[in-house]
C-alpha cells in the first residue's frame, strides 16, 4: 500500500493553489537579459525542519539562480572566516531604506549593511582567496555545505550580469575608494556575479534555511557550517535587512528573518524550528517574489510562525513534586533541557513549596534532565546554596551528571 501524502505537503499544496488563483501581479526581472527567460509560471514552496524532515510541493525540483539570497550565506562565511568585530569595519548593519543597488554607504564609507549589492560586493571581496575563481570556488563550496549538495554556478546568467554590471562595478569602485572593499574591483565583482549565479531549488534554501535555523548545524549532513553565534548574526540581519525595502513590512506581516532573489527565490527561516524556500520568478515593484510573499504570508498565519506570537506555554520542567510528610522531605522531579526560561520555573517553585511545605529536606531528582544550559546550572546551584544556607538538607540525583558546572 503505498504511504500516504504527508499533510504537511499537502498543506503546501492548498497554500499554492491559493496563492495561485489570488491577484498577486508581478514582473519577471529583466535586468540581467537571462533573467527574462524565467518561467512565470513555477511556483514551488519546501521546508525542511531542524529534525532532517523534508516537505515540498509544486516545481520544487525546478533549478533557478540563487541571486541576492547568497548574500547572507556569503556574509556568515566571511563571519566565520574574520570575526564580527572585523567585518564591521568593512560593512554596517543598518537597513539601508533604499533600493537593493543604491549607492549606500555611511560616514565611515561602509556600505549600510551586506544584504544590499554595495555591502554584498564588500562582502565577497572579504572572502579569502586573490582570483575570482579562488574566491568563487571557496563560496561555492561554503553554500553547497549550507545546502548539503554541490551547487554549479550557471555560467550563462554569470556572463549576462557581467555583460549589463556596470552599476555594481561602480558601486564596487566606490566601496574600493573609501577602503570598505579590499582586492581589485574587477576580480570582486566576477566573483560577485558567479556568486549570484549559483543554482538551487526550492527544497535546497529550506536546506540553507534549516542550517540557520539549527545554530549553524546542516540538520540533514549533520556538519556544523557556521558557528552558531554567526547563524544568529546571520538571522538578525535578514529580519532587519533581507526583504529589500520592504522590510519593515515584511517583519511586521510575516515576522520571519528571510532573504529574497531577483530570480524569484525566497528563503524564510523560523529559528530553531524550520527554513522555507519557495520559488514563483514575477517580481513585486520591491524586487521580492509576489506569489512567494503571498505565500510566506499565508504559511506564517496558519502554522503560527511569525517571531512575536504568543510561543506555546512549554511543558514545565517539573513533572512531579512530591512531599513526605513524616520524614519532612520535598522530591522534585526535572524533566527535559533545562534553559533560564526552565530553571526560572524550577526556582520558583523550589523556593514556594519549600515555604508552604516546612520539609527539612530538599530531593532533585534529574534523571529525566537531557541537558542543561550553563545559565541553568547557575541558577540551580544558586538555589541550592541558599536552601542549605537556609537549614535545609539536599540530595541531588544526577546520574548523567547534566547539573554539573561545566
Ligand atoms: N545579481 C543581482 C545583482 O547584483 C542580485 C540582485 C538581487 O537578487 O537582489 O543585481
Amino acid at each position: 500500500m503505498p504511504a500516504p501524502a504527508n499533510p504537511v505537503s499537502y498543506a503546501f499544496e492548498r497554500v499554492l493553489a491559493e496563492v495561485r488563483a489570488g491577484d498577486h501581479p508581478g514582473n519577471v526581472a529583466d535586468y540581467i537579459p537571462e533573467l527574462a527567460k524565467g518561467d512565470p509560471e513555477k511556483f514551488a514552496i519546501a521546508a525542511a525542519s531542524v529534525s532532517g524532515h523534508s516537505y515540498a510541493a509544486g516545481d520544487s525540483t525546478t533549478r533557478f539562480t540563487i541571486q541576492s539570497i547568497s548574500k547572507a550565506f556569503v556574509y556568515a562565511l566571511v563571519l566565520a572566516e574574520h570575526g564580527v568585530d572585523a567585518v564591521l569595519t568593512h560593512v554596517g548593519v543598518e537597513p539601508s531604506g533604499q533600493a537593493f543597488n543604491a549607492i549606500s554607504f555611511d560616514e565611515q564609507g561602509r556600505p549600510a549593511n551586506p544584504l544590499i549589492n554595495a555591502g554584498a560586493i564588500v562582502t565577497t571581496s572579504l572572502i579569502p582567496g586573490t582570483t575570482a575563481d579562488e574566491r568563487l570556488e571557496h563560496i561555492r563550496q561554503g553554500l553547497s555545505a549550507f545546502a548539503g549538495r554541490e551547487l554549479h554556478c550557471d555560467e550563462t546568467v554569470a556572463a549576462s550580469e557581467s555583460a549589463t554590471g556596470d552599476r555594481n562595478r561602480a558601486l564596487a569602485m566606490l566601496a574600493r575608494s573609501s577602503g570598505a572593499l579590499v582586492g581589485t574591483v574587477e576580480d570582486t565583482v566576477e566573483a560577485y556575479f558567479r556568486q549570484c549565479s549559483l543554482l538551487v531549488d526550492a527544497h535546497d534554501l529550506a536546506v540553507m534555511g534549516a542550517t540557520l535555523a539549527n545554530d549553524g548545524v546542516n540538520p540533514v549532513t549533520e556538519q556544523q557550517i557556521v558557528p552558531a553565534p554567526v547563524a544568529r548574526d546571520a538571522l538578525s540581519l535578514m529580519s532587519s535587512c533581507g526583504m529589500y525595502d520592504h522590510s519593515g513590512q515584511w517583519l511586521f506581516n510575516v515576522g520571519l528573518p528571510a532573504k529574497s532573489g531577483v530570480a524569484g527565490g525566497i528563503v524564510a527561516v523560523a529559528p530553531g524550528e524550520y527554513g522555507i524556500g519557495v520559488f514563483s520568478p514575477p517580481l513585486d515593484p520591491v524586487g521580492n517574489s509576489a506569489r512567494g510573499v503571498a505565500a510566506l504570508r499565508m504559511l506564517s498565519e496558519e502554522f503560527g510562525l511569525h517571531l512575536f506570537r504568543h510561543p506555546a506555554r512549554p511543558v514545565s520542567p517539573v513533572s512531579a513534586i512530591e512531599t513526605d510528610p513524616h520524614t519532612a522531605t520535598t522530591t522534585m522531579r526535572l524533566r527535559g533541557s533545562l534553559d533560564f526560561v526552565a530553571a526560572e520555573q524550577v526556582a520558583y517553585e523550589a523556593v514556594g513549596i519549600i515555604d508552604a511545605s516546612g520539609s527539612r529536606t530538599l530531593v532533585i531528582q534529574a534523571e529525566d534532565v537531557t541537558e542543561a544550559s550553563n545559565v541553568a546550572i547557575m541558577l540551580l546551584h544558586d538555589l541550592l546554596t541558599r536552601a542549605r544556607d537556609a537549614g535545609i538538607d539536599i540530595a541531588v540525583i544526577d546520574p548523567d551528571g547534566v547539573l554539573r558546572r561545566k
